[in-house]
């Protein structure tokens, strides 16, 4: 009850946070989007032109929407600041916030879809566990930018507006959680950041993006095949955090040691292994005594890992997500309670 209070008591406060953004504009009959601001690159301020060097997480959300006033043609934005950090900072009571204030918001029939600004660094983390969590076929989208604001060509005023427009059309309806970067359409399950500096930071590997949007046009190729929003089965309602898994990357010479730590501290455990998730005879050894549950990855981006690649009966395959996504499903899954082996690998299948 505690728990259900303290939830509902954040989201109050969000509500009261939230600002009506532009006002006075006539933004009769355009649909209603949610901005949902967090920081990252997108709000950054530096030295004027310079793309490195900057303060990420430095501007309000009203400030993100001042520099694009064109959003007034396009919708009528609501917009809460949930919080202003470096994505690397976004912890699982963010996520849990963020999945609340959509379920809540989402009930509200003038409310056409939801943009969350956010770092890029683990901005596909937040967008699969929101495509999780979230019980809405209404648009979800998450955007952010490579280039502070303050840099020369920065490039979050058109991904904030491509955003918006992708939010705001019927086409995004019901394709789970979506990312929308440098004009390109990404679902939340196949998107990663895959450049450290480049403004195209974002794609989706062997599956490439589902959509294209320019200026006002959104084109939607593909539909995500795996269960995600209405019909992922995660109910993260009630909850204040999440389950600790610890992600332990193999390498040569990797210490034995700092798998045992993080298995005595955490609740599940995932392998970032070699090649088709592999490691050593001296990992085999703890990992197979091992009576939490571990989820095999790889640090490889292609490809995918199924039952026969593993090593150790104990554990189970995370199919093609990457190690934080797996990481991501083993939280949610853990907070269903105890799991058999088959139970845990059929989620790896579905999810
Ligand atoms: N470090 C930044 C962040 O993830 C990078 C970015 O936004 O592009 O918040």
């Amino acid at each position: 009850m505690k728990r259900v209070l303290s939830v509902i008591l954040c989201i109050a406060v969000l509500f009261t946070l939230s600002i009506t953004y532009a006002e006075g504009t006539d933004t009769e009959n355009k649909p209603k989007i949610v901005v949902l601001a967090t920081g990252g690159t997108i709000a950054g301020v530096g030295e004027a032109g310079k793309t490195a060097g900057y303060k990420p997480g430095s501007l309000s959300a009203e400030e993100l929407l001042a520099a694009v006033p064109q959003l007034a043609n396009i919708a009528e934005i609501e917009a809460i600041q949930v919080c202003n950090v470096n994505s690397d900072d976004i912890t699982a009571e963010v996520w849990l916030t963020l999945a609340n204030t959509i379920n809540e918001m989402a009930q509200d029939p003038d409310i056409k879809g939801f943009v969350i600004t956010h770092g890029t660094d683990t901005m596909e983390e937040t967008a699969y566990f929101l495509n999780l969590t979230v019980k809405t076929d209404k648009p979800v989208v998450l955007t952010g930018s490579m280039r502070p604001a303050t840099s020369i060509s920065a490039d979050g005023p058109m991904n904030l507006y491509e955003s918006v427009t992708v939010a705001a059309s019927d086409y995004a309806v019901g394709k789970g959680v979506l990312i929308v970067f440098s004009d390109r359409i990404y679902a939340a399950r196949t998107a990663a950041k895959t450049s450290t500096y480049s403004v195209m930071a974002l794609a989706a590997g062997e599956t490439g993006s589902i959509g294209i949007v320019r200026d006002e046009l959104v084109y939607l190729y593909e539909d995500p095949s795996r269960k995600h929003t209405t019909d992922s089965e995660f109910d993260i309602s009630g909850l204040t955090t999440l389950p600790k898994v610890s992600i332990l990357y193999f390498s040569v010479d990797a210490d034995p040691d700092l798998l045992r730590f993080a298995a005595e501290h955490s609740d599940g455990l995932v392998i970032a292994g070699a090649g088709a998730g592999e490691f050593s005879e001296k990992w085999i050894e703890i990992i197979r005594n091992l009576s939490i549950p571990v989820v095999i990855s790889s640090r490889i981006d292609d490809g995918v890992i199924t039952r026969d690649n593993l090593l150790c009966a104990n554990t189970v395959a995370a199919n093609n997500l990457s190690p934080q996504k797996a990481a991501i499903l083993l939280r949610l899954a853990l907070t269903k309670g105890t799991m058999s082996l088959e139970q845990l690998e059929e989620l790896y299948l579905q999810y």
